[in-house]
């Protein structure tokens, strides 16, 4: 894969911090006792001409102007030394990365990409993907160590604004499977919307997926999969009891990495279970579900599924909805209302209260699902 014709020369500033100096130790002590941020650097790059004193890099990437202030640095890296691969997960310093090599890496970040001054608060999270410089290991036959030395730009980021900072739980998400139960628990089409926002939010592909078909007579969903489906979404129905829709439901995750959401007990678990048995996942484990409502930082983990996809799991993301959405924003992501924000008088325009309104005058016109209107009024209410 060429990378040629996004790299660019840029400068860039390095954090407060950073002197140069070479220090080998190990990482995870330094890490106890320093912290990820504020400690010295170990590095082996040569500082451009003006030793110690520089606090400017020139560095080769892609300066994306992204929202997601993606990372791609790329310097003086040999590309025939480095691997590609997929982070799983981020402890510390440790970063989990499964290569192309089909090897699994215990990385270290490289001390330069630490170094560059971001907003975001992790330079490598989940989901990212990585070229690492496998390391030779001192004793044979331990784990495959290596260093991250670059960060793909990253997209469907899914993450949190703390203090100013932009926290990235996980980047590259492809999909968002919505799982709804049709009965037990009964369906809640506004929880449906909520997660359709965030998808649109991030920027990644939402799935709706009706489960526990075998409950109920498909024809009750006739009207609200219409719905969703006369806007552009995709729908499926499956029972992880039956059996049925399980083929569709593995072949839409493969290739991806998916993010499952979806309340507690319409059977999520169940379903990936389904779709591949080597999961083993817990299901009816109340337990998992108890992070609902709580802003919980527990790292994302992916769980490879083979065929090249991922299921990215954390309780938290799991229950989360509406990472990081502003009232002003939920009515540009909702599709069937963003058409008619324009015939608004005021610029500012709620579409609650206001007149006229031109999605109040669409839902009076009947050419907006009145539901879907007072879900989006129940959800701007309630961020
Ligand atoms: P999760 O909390 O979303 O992961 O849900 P689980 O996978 O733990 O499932 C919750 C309960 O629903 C379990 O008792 C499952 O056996 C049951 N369940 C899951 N899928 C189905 C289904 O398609 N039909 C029926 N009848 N029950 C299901
Ligand atoms: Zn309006």
């Amino acid at each position: 894969m060429s990378k040629k014709k996004n790299i660019k020369k840029l400068r860039t500033q390095l954090k407060k911090g950073h002197q140069g100096r070479r220090r080998s130790g190990d990482f995870t002590r330094e890490y106890n006792e320093h912290g990820f941020e504020d400690k010295p650097t170990l590095h082996q790059e040569r500082l451009n001409g003006k030793g110690e004193l520089t606090r400017h890099r020139t560095v080769f990437g892609a300066n994306s102007s992204d929202a997601h202030d993606a990372i791609d640095i790329h310097l003086e890296i040999k590309a025939e030394e480095c691997i590609q691969g997929r982070v799983l997960s981020v402890h510390g310093l440790d970063c989990m990365v499964s290569a192309s090599d089909g090897n699994r890496y215990h990385c270290a970040v490289r001390g330069l990409l630490k170094n560059i001054r971001t907003t975001q608060r992790n330079v490598v999270v989940a989901g990212d993907i990585v070229s690492l410089k496998p390391e030779l290991s001192t004793d044979a036959g331990s784990r495959n160590e290596g260093l991250i030395v670059r960060v793909e730009p990253r997209y469907g980021c899914i993450s949190r604004t703390s203090k100013g900072q932009q926290h990235v739980l996980v980047a590259n998400v492809d999909q968002l499977i919505i799982v709804a139960s049709v009965a037990e628990p009964a369906l809640k089409p506004n929880l449906i919307d909520r997660f359709l926002v965030t998808a649109e939010q991030v920027g990644c592909e939402p799935v709706i997926c009706f489960n526990k078909t075998d409950l109920i007579d498909l024809i009750s969903l006739q009207a609200i999969a219409g719905t969703y489906g006369q806007l552009g979404y995709r729908v499926i129905f499956t029972s992880a009891e039956k059996g049925t829709g399980i083929e569709q439901f593995r072949s839409l995750i493969r290739s991806k990495q998916n993010v499952v959401v979806g309340q507690s007990g319409v059977g999520k678990s169940s379903l990936l279970n389904a779709a591949n048995p080597t999961l083993k996942l817990r299901t009816n484990s109340v337990s998992m579900d108890n992070q609902k409502g709580r802003h919980t930082t527990t790292a994302a983990t992916l769980i490879e599924l083979g065929n090249d996809g991922y299921i990215v799991d954390t309780p938290g993301i799991r229950q989360f909805q509406l990472w990081d959405v502003v009232p002003e924003e939920v009515a540009g992501l909702f599709r069937d209302l963003r058409p008619y924000i324009n015939e608004c008088r005021f610029p500012d325009c709620s579409h609650v209260h206001e007149q006229p309104c031109g999605v109040k005058r669409a839902v009076a016109d009947g050419l907006l699902d009145l539901r879907r209107y007072e879900s989006y009024c129940q959800i701007r209410h309630e961020i």
